[in-house]
């Protein structure tokens, strides 16, 4: 597909390259990253725990036809059941390159890279550009 093609493409160096990193756990948000390309980029926990990019992960959207962030789907014929939000109980650096969470249920398997990250960002004018939204960015 053209689109998986384009995203494929590599990004420069300074749009993988946070400036800052800010992981919000108190405030139960997500991660938010400034780039040195001056890019601003967040996610919040549920996507990043939906977006998980360990193999077992990886394996599990494949089957089930999810994309990174994509929720599971809940089965219809079940009642409601509340889940508690995704969150970490700690995320830390790996080498210079990633981030790595300990997500409060247990799972903690996933490297998020920088390039992985950046590739995914959840801003309107990232998510208009691969076509994820159709309205126009503000
Ligand atoms: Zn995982
Ligand atoms: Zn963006």
């Amino acid at each position: 597909m053209a689109r998986e093609a384009e995203a494929d493409r590599p990004f420069p160096r300074a749009a993988v390259t946070p400036t800052k990193v800010r992981v919000l756990i108190t405030e139960g948000k997500g991660l938010e990253i400034e780039w040195s390309d001056g890019h601003r980029s967040a996610w919040n926990f549920a996507w990043l725990r939906n977006a998980c990019p360990c193999a077992t992960c990886n394996e599990e959207r494949a089957q089930q036809g999810r994309k990174p962030g994509q929720p599971k789907a809940k089965p219809a014929d079940l009642l409601p059941m509340y889940t508690p939000p995704a969150k970490p109980a700690s995320a830390q650096a790996v080498g210079r390159y990633a981030i790595q969470f300990n997500w409060l249920d247990g799972h903690s398997a996933g490297i998020y890279s920088f390039e992985f990250l950046r590739r995914h960002c959840q801003c309107s004018e990232c998510r208009f550009d691969r076509g994820e939204t159709t309205g126009a960015p503000n």
